[in-house]
């Protein structure tokens, strides 16, 4: 049956400059007019697009470096001119687009994901495209994102998106780098990322843009525990984004998982950093993954870094795999106090009660 959809197409600067070292307009507006195409079907898009950087190398005439310094530079110079060439290409088939420049702080604060989200919503609920890149220019290591694969999968979630499109220079995920490997095999599906395939997706694959392989499949990873279903194509394949539609999938597709409802969990996966982990016992991983359960003293065997109430920390198992991510009740010292405890015994042993629960369930979200 035929359902309009949400769909993020991400375009890596690989894609917009076709290898060379200057924007294709003849290929953006090949992509825009895909775009338009899915527009007119009654879906909603939104691009997050790469380029920046590359449109800022192309118009300085004195040529300078690649440190993160100049690469701000040439953020600060390109990205008004990526945005121009984006504007005038969908004013051709009469489309609006609205631009919004992130880093990681706007989506780990919760209240400015929000306003984030709402200025996202908004700009589709009146047609417009959204284009979407990092603020390269105020981004501290810190603060950002880092890559656009990443910074992709966040947005998808931001937008409630059905799928994510990341079209790069390769056709997909191979079993090996197609690049030195002539044997190597596209794999059509993925239903399970494990560390073989992070193994496989290697490092960068491009000089000019920042992600590569393994940075693609760290975004697949994200969008689909968000219920966001995500191909890896590529980005000058004939009628790539339209295909990307199809069940005859040009690329590699991951398949999505069932997705927490509550928007507050969308935002544990999609916004803060952790600031610790929690190591769990074999009891506590089973209850959690299996069983719907809070985390509980008594399944924790070791707290690791410095962290306060209300914060995200990450629970791993005995094999440092890990189970899950969530917001603790009590801060590292306390957790090292009570770990192991029954919950009856916390308010003997720190003098307080704060319920029973490390992480309640409400707060924490499956790996
Ligand atoms: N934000 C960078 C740019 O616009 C690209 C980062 C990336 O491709 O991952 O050039």
């Amino acid at each position: 049956m035929y359902r309009a959809q949400v769909i993020v197409v991400k375009l890596g600067t690989s894609v917009l400059t076709g290898g060379t070292d200057k924007l294709d307009k003849a290929h953006m507006v090949e992509l825009v007019r895909q775009c338009c195409e899915l527009k007119k079907q009654g879906h909603r898009v939104v691009m997050v697009s790469s380029g920046a950087v590359a449109a800022g190398r192309e118009q300085l005439i004195k040529p300078c470096g690649r440190s993160v310094i100049d690469k701000q530079m040439l953020a600060a110079i390109g990205q008004g001119q990526l945005i121009h060439i984006w504007q005038s290409l969908f004013a051709l088939y009469g489309v609006s687009v609205g631009q919004m420049l992130l880093t990681r702080a706007d989506l780990e604060d919760r209240d400015r994901y929000l306003n984030a989200r709402d200025t996202l919503t908004a700009l589709l609920n009146h047609d417009v495209v959204p284009i979407i890149n990092e603020n390269d220019a105020v981004a501290t290591s810190e603060i950002k994102v880092g890559d656009n694969d990443n910074l992709s999968a966040l947005v998808a979630i931001l937008a409630n998106a059905d799928k994510l499109l990341l079209l790069t220079d390769q056709e997909g995920l191979f079993t090996s780098d197609p690049r030195s490997n002539e044997n190597a095999q596209l794999i059509d599906e993925v239903s399970h990322i494990d560390d073989e395939l992070r193994l496989l997706a290697g490092g960068s694959g491009t000089n000019l843009g920042t992600g590569g392989m393994a940075t693609k499949l760290q975004a697949a990873d994200i969008a689909r525990r968000s219920g966001v279903e995500v191909v890896i194509a590529k980005g000058s394949g004939q009628n790539v984004i339209l295909s990307c539609m199809t069940e005859q999938l040009p690329g590699t597709r991951f398949f999505k998982l069932t997705a927490p409802k509550d928007g507050r969990k969308k935002w544990l996966l999609a916004g803060p950093k952790s600031s610790g982990q929690i190591v769990i016992d074999n009891g506590a991983t089973l209850a959690i993954q299996h069983q719907g359960a809070s985390l509980l003293a008594k399944g924790v065997r070791v707290a690791k870094g410095a962290f306060n109430r209300g914060e995200l920390v990450d629970l791993v198992d005995l094999n440092s795999q890990l189970v899950a991510r969530g917001i603790v009740r009590f801060n590292h010292q306390e957790i090292e106090q009570i770990k192991g405890c029954h919950s009856k015994e916390i308010i003997s042993v720190l003098g307080f009660d704060c319920g029973s629960a490390i992480i309640h369930r409400d707060d924490l979200v499956l790996f």
